[in-house]
């Protein structure tokens, strides 16, 4: 018996890096650390499938002789609306333009202007100069080829694929478990990991923890992004004892296409642009009672007016309306779209393209400092997953990968300088207990729906307290059962995310509730306006 422990202790999993996801940030910082250390990179499903994969806009940067840094640094401010950290929103905006040439240097292919060669920059809502690297809208495809290529080929980067963090070890945690103090401050020890292969969890020893797991998305009944945005980062590090910040921002994208077979597939406000009209299902045009410049009002503008006419008109969707348009200049502007909507049975140069609004970005996340680490030393949290002072309230368009490039590095930095005085330790192995095979797949299904459509209905784009009550006394109740479950049966990637999702709606909402105003991507019918008193981020840790 004692020789099967010791054993299982000699083959535990060890190393200098353990890195969780693999997007952007993920991947930048794991070609980084690389250089100094053993990296383990896992991510639950393939390298290449992240929010990264999906980005279309691109990615800005202060490129052309034209732009300033200060003018990024005030666009990036005005978004944020009153709540974004001025150091942090400078570093990201100076230090761009040297991440996104490392890009360029590991094999990234931006877009070029055909007589000049220069880059072809874009121009974003929000943003008041061209500055948008772009690979047309494939950029974030582009990005991971590319960095995913050179992690494949680094030896120091052992790569495990569909593999699931579940749980971060801590200090305290170990130290609670054999009746000890807490370590002051806390540190992060290492990982018990899923694997959706074999199912067994396994313990991961680590000098250094990387959080790059990404947003939330998930949450949401209607989401913009992929499967794998389940916040599992944020709920772990939340479990973990980390501070996170903000989590009442959430961005929700206007157009998404509304298909039983369209998971999450967005329709671009370029089309808005070429002069798309938004209509409700009897035809009637609604923008202009909303703004004054209609369906070219800023994004979470149209967003908010078309919540508001679904919970009017009890309607599933409304339509964007594109049929004033060449079938022939359709195809040639929008190839992507067209070919999607196409093989969806919508012609959309005759057939109006049924749209919902869709959870798109999560602002908020695990708060940082400005090396990426978060509360828990040596625990960083890099990319979407955190919360930086970046985006405060709201975030500028093509900013957030950036971000991930960027506090890659500082990570690393950080991270490689004080390596040498860390070490791994013996941890003790994942105890599943008396746990047994579930025979009630539906309960996971069933609880899942329920959080994702309570998120949409009182959590989603117009709140009010008495919505935001409702969905906290639903979340409690379904956490409580979730609890229940989670121990008596063996562990399964859904049974992991379905806690992460209901931990997740549970911060959204008690930040919701604890904002009594309305800023950026918070709005509140009960608190319409602004409040020079809310000036201040919202703080959330777990209650011991
Ligand atoms: C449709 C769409 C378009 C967008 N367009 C743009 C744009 O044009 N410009 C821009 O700047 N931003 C854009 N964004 C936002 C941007 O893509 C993301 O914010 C950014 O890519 C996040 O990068 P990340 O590395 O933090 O996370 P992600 O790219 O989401 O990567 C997270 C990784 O973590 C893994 N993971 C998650 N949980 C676990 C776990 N428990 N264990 C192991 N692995 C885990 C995932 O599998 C994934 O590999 C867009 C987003 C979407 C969805």
């Amino acid at each position: 018996m004692i020789w099967s422990a010791a054993l299982e202790i000699l083959l535990q999993n060890k190393c200098d890096f353990l890195v969780i996801g693999s997007g952007v940030a993920g991947l930048s910082y794991a070609l980084k650390v690389a250089d100094f250390g053993q990296v383990v990179l896992i991510s639950k499903r393939s390298l290449d499938e992240s929010n990264t994969r999906y980005a279309q806009g691109g990615i800005a940067a202060v490129w052309s002789p034209e732009d300033s840094p200060d003018s990024h640094v005030n666009d990036t401010l005005v978004a944020g609306a009153g709540l974004c950290r001025r150091e942090t929103v400078e570093k990201v905006v100076r230090e761009g333009p040297i991440r996104v040439q490392e890009l360029i240097d590991q094999g990234v292919t931006f877009c070029r202007d055909e007589p000049n060669g220069d880059f072809d920059l874009g121009r974003e809502g929000g943003h008041t100069e061209r500055r948008i690297l772009h690979a047309r809208d494939r950029t974030g495809e582009e990005i991971v080829r590319a960095l995913v290529e050179r992690v494949r080929e680094n030896p120091n980067i052992e790569i495990r694929e569909n593999c699931m963090a579940v749980d971060l070890i801590t200090g305290s945690w170990l130290a609670r478990r054999k009746e000890e103090l807490p370590p002051y401050p806390d540190v992060v020890r290492g990982a018990y990991v899923l694997s959706l292969e074999t199912h067994v969890v396994d313990v991961f020893s680590a000098k250094i923890v990387a959080l790059c797991t990404g947003g939330a998305g998930k949450v949401y009944r209607y989401t913009s992004n992929p499967d794998v945005a389940s916040g599992d980062g944020m709920a772990m590090a939340y479990r973990a004892g980390a501070h996170l910040q903000n989590m009442e921002f959430v961005q929700f994208h206007p157009t998404c296409l509304f298909h039983p077979k369209a998971k999450r597939f967005l329709i671009s406000e370029a089309l808005r642009g070429e002069g798309g009209k938004l209509r409700l299902g009897s035809g009637k045009r609604f923008m202009e009672r909303y703004h004054e410049l209609a369906e070219l009002a800023p994004r979470d503008v149209v967003a908010r007016a078309i919540d508001s006419e679904l919970k009017k008109t009890g309607a599933d969707c409304v339509y964007l309306d594109m049929t004033h348009l060449e079938a022939s200049f359709l195809r040639e502007r929008f190839p992507v779209i067209y070919g999607r909507c196409a093989d969806m049975g919508i012609d959309i140069a005759s057939d109006p393209i049924p749209v919902v609004p869709a959870a798109h970005y999560f602002c908020g996340g695990v708060a940082t400092d400005l090396h990426g680490e978060s509360s828990v030393r040596n625990l960083f949290a890099i990319g979407e997953t955190a919360c930086t002072g970046l985006h405060g309230a709201n975030r500028l368009a093509s900013n957030s990968l950036l971000e991930g490039v960027v506090f890659a590095h500082s990570a690393a930095e950080a991270a490689c300088e004080r390596l040498g005085e860390l070490e791994c330790l013996d941890l003790p192995n994942w105890d599943s207990g008396k746990a047994v095979d579930s025979d009630e797949l539906v309960v996971i299904k069933q609880t899942w729906e329920e959080i994702r459509t309570f998120m949409w209905n009182y959590v989603g784009i117009m709140r009010t307290t008495r919505r935001l009550k409702r969905a906290r006394h639903r979340v409690q109740l379904l956490q409580e059962e979730i609890r229940n479950y989670y121990w008596d049966f063996r562990l399964t990637g859904d049974l992991v995310e379905l806690r992460n999702l209901a931990q997740v709606a549970d911060l959204v909402v008690e930040s919701a509730l604890a904002r009594r105003e309305s800023r950026g991507l918070h709005y509140t019918i009960d608190f319409p306006h602004s409040d020079m008193r809310w000036v201040r981020d919202t703080e959330l840790r777990k209650r011991t």
